[in-house]
């Protein structure tokens, strides 16, 4: 089963719409399908297999035989790293048609999914292909006369992978590359909203050369394929990217099933802090990219503004023309940055906390309303000033373009306004003082801290979260290590043993 697919300039192309175990694309087992939609027009795009516990039961199977056979211990670091070259090489090969199908599919500019999202994507494959091969254990000396001991990091084994639709592609690089670098095999249950590049992918990691089994992608709702994830007895680890009370469940069920090892990377509420001294025009650019990119559909926004008192005026007015100079528009357009939200429950929810913003004495900035000219899913960048820390829009993760800003007077106060959140994601702070910066970042509670930027990742940095933002890292040494598990082998050669002791 296969989707045609009409993208950019009216090229046609087939997207395959199937589940995909043992490198082989097959019907879910009850044959149901899920419609797929375009975010920037509402329309229906293709019917995807929805798979439920026998498919994923099925590609658990085929994962597990890999892990035993043609994988994991069974196969060469060297092999892993030339395989995740290759896919690397064929994912740039196709990096504007996999860039059109991320747009179509999540409503993000198609420069920005092709630059960016697929441009990271390449560069997470390549940085992790780096890895395989160099995920070493230590030598321990306890006797080094009589006992050789020695830890190896293992491959963890069947991993199950359950992805959002914020980044549906580079979501996957994230969860994909580390564990193939280590040796683990995989079941993927990419976003019901946005299954087609992780599908597209599939046909790359048979072309490519992957064994069967390594990678196995099935598609469908949360509540079934990725419920029949979390609580397979066969699967070692699951890794989760989405909302906190997911994750939750996630932990419940992997608790109830086979104590699996859970990793999750779940939301913020981010705070910037903007500090007199700062280069308040490139604090302003840096705030806005910060909840405007992506439409403000990204875990680690910085959503929460403190601004000093004795810049606030001057501040606000440069973030205001920032957020009015936003590029929203068709997401086939080249100037286009950021398009409509994911789906209209996700617009409708945005705009009730709007809503909720102002009836609890918020005053817009800017924005606040649908934008008038589409019937896509977007909403205006917005900006709410006057908050206070119990309003719902300061405490809750809107996963929208909405900045909510408050003033401070003292370093002291702007440090228990930002830490005072369950989440502990991302958090930045401007300032010209590098004493003051290094004061700050010390005292922020939050897995990443931005000094003079915001958001950017790279493929070698660990990103994860405090707190209720998760557990585990992901990127970096620490995203391939998160897939091994420690043996600690004790090798006796000339200690002997006195009986009875
Ligand atoms: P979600 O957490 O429900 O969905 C994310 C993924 O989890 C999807 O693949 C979904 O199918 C799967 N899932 C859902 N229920 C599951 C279950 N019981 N067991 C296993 N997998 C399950 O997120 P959502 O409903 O799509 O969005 C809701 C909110 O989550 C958003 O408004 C936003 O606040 C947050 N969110 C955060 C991120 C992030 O990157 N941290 C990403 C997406 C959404």
């Amino acid at each position: 089963m296969v989707a045609q697919l009409s993208l950019l300039a009216g090229r046609k192309a087939s997207v395959p719409t199937q589940c995909f175990i043992n490198n082989q694309w097959v019907d879910a087992l009850d044959g149901e399908t899920f419609e797929t939609l375009n975010p920037a027009t509402g329309e229906k795009i293709a019917d995807v297999s929805s798979g439920k516990a026998a498919d994923v039961d099925a590609a658990v199977k085929a994962a597990r035989e890999a892990f035993n056979t043609t994988w994991g211990r069974n196969s060469l670091p060297d092999n892993r790293s030339a395989l995740l070259h290759k896919l690397a090489d064929l994912i740039e090969r196709d990096q504007q048609h996999l860039g059109e199908l991320e747009s179509v599919n999540s409503g993000k500019g198609m420069r920005i999914a092709r630059d960016f999202d697929i441009g990271d994507t390449i560069g997470c494959l390549r940085y992790y292909a780096g890895w395989a091969g160099k995920v070493t254990g230590e030598t321990i000396e306890v006797s080094s006369k009589t006992k050789m001991v020695y830890t190896t990091l293992d491959p963890i084994g069947v991993c199950g992978q359950v992805i959002p639709w914020n980044y549906p592609i580079m979501m996957w690089a994230w969860k994909v590359a580390p564990a193939l670098a280590a040796g683990c095999t995989i079941v993927m249950k990419p976003s019901e909203l946005t299954p087609l590049t992780a599908l597209a992918l599939c046909d790359l990691i048979v072309e490519a050369g992957f064994p069967p089994g390594v990678v196995n992608v099935v598609p469908g709702y949360g509540a079934t394929a990725g419920a029949a994830i979390s609580s397979h007895m066969d699967i070692d680890k699951v890794a989760f990217t989405g909302s906190v009370a997911t994750g939750r469940t996630i932990m419940v069920a992997a608790a109830q099933s086979n104590l699996k090892k859970v990793t999750l990377e779940l939301g913020g509420k981010s705070p910037s802090i903007i500090f007199p001294s700062a280069d308040l025009e490139q604090a302003a650019s840096w705030s806005a990219m910060g909840v405007f990119y992506n439409s403000g559909q990204d875990c680690c926004a910085g959503t929460r503004l403190y601004v000093h008192d004795d810049i606030y005026d001057e501040f606000m007015s440069l973030l205001v023309a920032k957020a009015k100079a936003c590029a929203i528009g068709d997401p086939w357009d080249d100037a286009t940055s950021f398009g409509p939200l994911i789906s209209a429950a996700q617009r409708d929810k945005v705009l009730k906390y709007i809503e909720s913003g102002v009836s609890e004495g918020a005053k817009v900035a800017t924005g606040g309303q649908k934008w008038p000219e589409s019937k896509g899913f977007y909403v205006e960048p917005t900006i709410l000033e006057d908050c206070k820390p119990h309003m719902k829009v300061v405490q809750e993760e809107i996963f929208g373009p909405v900045l909510v800003v408050s003033r401070f007077s003292t370093e002291e106060e702007v440090l228990k306004l930002a830490n005072d959140s369950t989440y502990g994601l991302g958090a930045a702070c401007f300032t010209g003082d590098a004493k003051q910066a290094m004061r700050v970042s010390g005292e922020l509670q939050a897995g990443t801290v931005w000094v003079n930027l915001y958001g950017l990742l790279h493929s070698s940095v660990p990103f994860g979260g405090y707190k209720h933002s998760g557990i585990g890292r992901e990127l970096g040494s620490a995203g391939v290590h998160e897939y091994c598990i420690v043996k600690a082998v004790q090798h006796n050669i000339s200690e002997e043993m006195a009986w009875p002791v």
